[in-house]
Parts: C-alpha cells; sequence; structure tokens
C-alpha cells in the first residue's frame, strides 16, 4: 500500500514538471562574452554610454577595450539605469607603493548611484575593514580578503536586490547585495538598510545608474589612474 501511494505521489510530481514553463535560454558567454541577454554599459571603444554627474560626456580614455580614468575625470554615471541586478565589471587598480590605506588606489562601483562597493588596492594595505576591497563602503565589511596585486586585473559579479520603498517615501523593505570578488564570495546576501555613504540618488528606491568613484575630490587623493573593461548587466525581474 505504502510503494502504491509513493509510485503515486512520484507519478503526481513528474506530471507537474511536465507542465512547468521551459527555463529561458541564455548562451552564457565566456571569459571576455557576456551573456546573450547582458546590456553592455561600456562598448570597449568609447564614452557612449558614459557622463559626468552634471551630464557632461564621461572624460575617461578608452584604448584596446579598456577604460582608463584619471584623477580629475570626475565619477561617472552609465546611462543605463536598473532596479535589481546582476552586474559584472573588471577593474585594475594602479601601484602606488608611497601611498597607504584609503590613499592608495581608491574607486567604487556605486550601485544606482547610491552604494559604493569598494574598489582599493587590499593587496596588503590594510585601512578600516567596511573601507576595504569587497566591502559595502559603511555597511559591511568583506568576508575574506580577496584581493589581487595591483596592476592585475580582478573581478565584480554583484547580485544587486535593490530597496523598495512604502508609500511614505522611506524604505520599507531593504535592499541587499551578494558579491564575488575574484569569483571568491565576499559579501552574503547583505542587507543594505538606507542610502550610503556618498549617495547621488534622491529617489532611493527608484532606478538608478551605475557610478564609478574618481576619489580624486578626497582630501590629500593623489592622482590614480584606474582601468575598467567588461562592464554589463542583467536586468532581474523586471
Ligand atoms: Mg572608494
Amino acid at each position: 500500500m505504502k510503494l502504491a501511494l509513493a509510485l503515486l505521489v512520484a507519478a503526481g510530481l513528474q506530471g507537474q514538471e511536465r507542465t512547468l514553463p521551459q527555463p529561458r535560454v541564455v548562451d552564457p558567454g565566456g571569459p571576455a562574452k557576456p551573456p546573450s541577454d547582458a546590456i553592455m554599459l561600456f562598448n570597449g571603444k568609447d564614452m557612449s554610454g558614459w557622463r559626468t554627474l552634471t551630464g557632461g560626456p564621461g572624460k575617461c580614455t578608452v584604448a584596446d577595450g579598456v577604460m582608463s580614468c584619471r584623477t580629475g575625470a570626475g565619477d561617472i554615471i552609465s546611462s543605463q539605469t536598473f532596479l535589481d541586478a546582476q552586474i559584472h565589471i573588471e577593474f585594475a587598480v594602479p601601484y602606488m607603493p608611497d601611498q597607504h590605506g584609503q590613499l592608495r588606489g581608491n574607486s567604487g562601483v556605486y550601485l544606482q548611484s547610491c552604494y559604493e562597493v569598494q574598489i582599493l588596492d587590499s593587496y596588503q594595505n590594510p585601512t578600516y575593514a567596511d573601507g576595504s576591497l569587497g566591502a559595502v563602503y559603511g555597511f559591511s565589511a568583506p568576508l575574506v580578503n580577496a584581493a589581487r596585486r595591483p596592476d592585475e586585473w580582478q573581478s565584480y559579479d554583484i547580485i544587486f536586490r535593490a530597496p523598495r520603498c512604502g508609500a511614505d517615501g522611506k524604505v520599507a523593505q531593504p535592499g541587499s547585495a551578494t558579491i564575488l570578488l575574484n569569483g571568491v564570495l565576499v559579501q552574503d546576501h547583505t542587507p543594505i538598510p538606507k542610502a550610503g555613504p556618498g549617495c547621488r540618488q534622491k529617489d532611493i528606491c527608484g532606478p538608478g545608474p551605475l557610478r564609478l568613484q574618481d576619489h580624486s575630490g578626497f582630501k590629500g587623493a593623489p592622482d590614480t589612474t584606474m582601468r575598467f573593461r567588461n562592464i554589463w548587466l542583467r536586468r532581474l525581474g523586471q
């Protein structure tokens, strides 16, 4: 009797599986090729798709598929805006042995122009933990320090869930970020409860761009050239 019941349940489950819609097909791409449903934020050829905070053309230079942003270029934001998203970005921080802590190669990836995923040379360069590479700046230190040496290419893969606001405009459901640095988990569904330091988004629950930080506006910050490549995102559930 028990066996008959088990077979019936199994048959029922199988039937249910047959009625489920098939997953959408996505070509996963490869090391330098994004998934087929990704939106390219950087075309590898020029700065179209990026602008300054005041709306001018992005001032970084582009060669060989790499965007180089010198001190003074200012923060740049993507034309594309998003809520929930999977984001990929590769970056290389300069080698600045004469500097220490936050004054070494320093940039950042602001999700929705509001929450900074820190970019810093954190290879043998201690600083406050929630300001090191892999941190959600001011909110959460990385689980581990998975930094490569400066001048080497590194990558972030970020699953961002944007906060949701109630009718009063205040955050009713915090956002979150899950982040892999160089393929290593550094943030595991980390809650983002409110606007972060340096937020430039008025409606923190509305769609926002990706913003790349020019750290030179900070007191005593030395000249830096940050490099970026292969920047794309996939919108999630929209
Ligand atoms: Mg930074």
